[in-house]
């Protein structure tokens, strides 16, 4: 603890993978940029970016949520010499055998018509037939299926707490600083009389244990907590964090070639090394439980409706379960990212709702070409852009995985 003040050009709150990759992108881009990461839990233990699922894919219904999980992709693929430190070469266990989203009759043209829109935007997803999805995959029960959209190569999974670790270790290697600390809050510089309303400018940023962070730039990547942290400076974000329970499941049959399925009964499960992790949307859906997974969505209901999937699933034992935080953007279930209106250099990467840790990597680079250039120089994430809150403006992705 001590008193002292920091500086940095740019200050970061939470260096979970949101916070790391923009300040992996700052300082990549620009060298010369003194960068502070803020990070009141350095060993991660509540961070969604150690406790997600670690999947990605390109099956979303808006073109900017496919292009980010493109971009994503290329970079995951990259990951190994891209994020090594010293010559040591980086793991990140990327294996791609795709999602299948799977359609009830009344649920197939809409699948189709999304299919168009991420076929127009380059994502290679396939669609299948009952009959084409029973002969590839003999385990699935497509009695009442009309159809399955698979991005087998494009999709899949790898290991999401080494890619997090990667990125924040190769920012740090490139001049990040990591300071174990707690924002608690803003310190504003005196606006001018007459100055624009849009001018409010953040001086400092106030830590838990006494210190001031001087900035240039302050970014709110809290996560979860980013509403909270947003409410410190005034601003009303809707982002709340909604816990979510992991189970891993063991099945003694065999289930080959298995992709990350999305059943239409509102689960999802995936092969995770010799088990499978399954999910499901709980309800009701309550803001900040603790962090305990709740064994009890595993329940027969669950069970009934993926044993009707698949058959051999009705001898899976629950080996263990876990639960992370969605920080759940209630507005309209995407990333908020960039200026706060009505500040000059308050910004902010959060909201990801189910899909940061795919995302991270295009929304720390448009965040860092923001803070650099003042605009995006690769790929415009404006329709993400925070502001729609104010202009009331709704992303609308129709394939969110509650
Ligand atoms: C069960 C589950 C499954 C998921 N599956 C997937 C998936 O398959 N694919 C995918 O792309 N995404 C998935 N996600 C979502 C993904 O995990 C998140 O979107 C992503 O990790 C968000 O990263 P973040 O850096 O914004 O948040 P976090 O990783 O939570 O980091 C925020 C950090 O801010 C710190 N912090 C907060 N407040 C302060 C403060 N005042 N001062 C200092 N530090 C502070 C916290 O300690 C934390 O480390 C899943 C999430 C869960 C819970």
């Amino acid at each position: 603890m001590g008193t002292e003040d920091l500086r940095a050009d740019v200050a970061i709150v939470g260096a979970g993978i949101a916070g790391s990759s923009i300040a992996w992108w700052l300082t990549r881009l620009d060298p010369t940029l003194s960068v502070v990461l803020l990070e009141r839990d350095t060993g991660f233990g509540s961070s969604s970016s150690q406790l997600s699922a670690s999947s990605i894919r390109q099956q979303f219904s808006t073109p900017i949520n496919i292009q980010m999980s493109q971009f994503g992709l290329e970079f995951l693929s990259g990951a190994r010499s891209l994020l090594a430190v010293e010559g040591e070469e980086v793991e990140i266990g990327l294996t791609l055998p795709g999602y299948l989203f799977l359609a009830l009759p009344a649920q197939a043209e809409a699948m189709r018509a999304q299919n168009a829109i991420q076929h127009a935007h380059g994502a290679r997803i396939e669609l299948l037939g009952p009959e084409a999805l029973a002969a590839r995959f003999a385990w699935l029960n497509t009695a009442d299926l009309a159809l399955g959209a698979l991005g087998a190569g494009v999709e899949g999974w790898f290991d999401g707490p080494a890619l997090h670790s990667a990125i924040l270790r190769s920012a740090r290697a490139q001049g990040a600083r990591l300071v174990r600390a707690e924002v608690s809050a803003f310190e504003f510089a005196p606006t001018a009389p007459g100055a624009s309303p849009d001018s409010r400018r953040v001086a400092a940023l106030h830590l838990a244990d006494g210190r001031r962070v001087v900035c240039g730039q302050a970014v709110n990547a809290a996560g979860p907590w980013s509403r909270r942290l947003a409410a410190a400076a005034g601003i009303e974000l809707p982002v709340h964090a909604r816990r979510r329970t992991v189970f891993v499941l063991s099945c003694p049959t065999p289930v080959p070639g298995c992709p990350l399925v999305v059943d239409p009964a509102g689960f999802w499960f995936r092969p995770e090394g010799r088990h499978f992790i399954f999910g499901t949307t709980p309800n009701p859906d309550t803001d900040d439980l603790p962090l305990e997974p709740n064994l009890a969505e595993f329940d027969e209901t669950a069970w009934a409706a993926l044993a009707h999937r698949v058959p051999a699933f009705e001898s899976v034992r629950v080996e263990r379960a876990w639960a992370g935080y969605y920080e759940m953007n209630l507005f309209d279930h995407n990333a908020l990212l960039g200026l706060h209106p009505g500040f000059a250099n308050l910004w902010c990467a959060t909201g990801f709702s189910g899909h940061g840790v795919q995302q991270a990597p295009a929304a720390g680079r448009g965040l860092a070409e923001l803070l650099l250039y003042g605009g995006f120089r690769t790929l415009d994430l404006s329709p993400l852009s925070v502001g729609r809150l104010a202009e009331g403006r709704r992303v609308l992705e129709s394939n969110v995985i509650g």
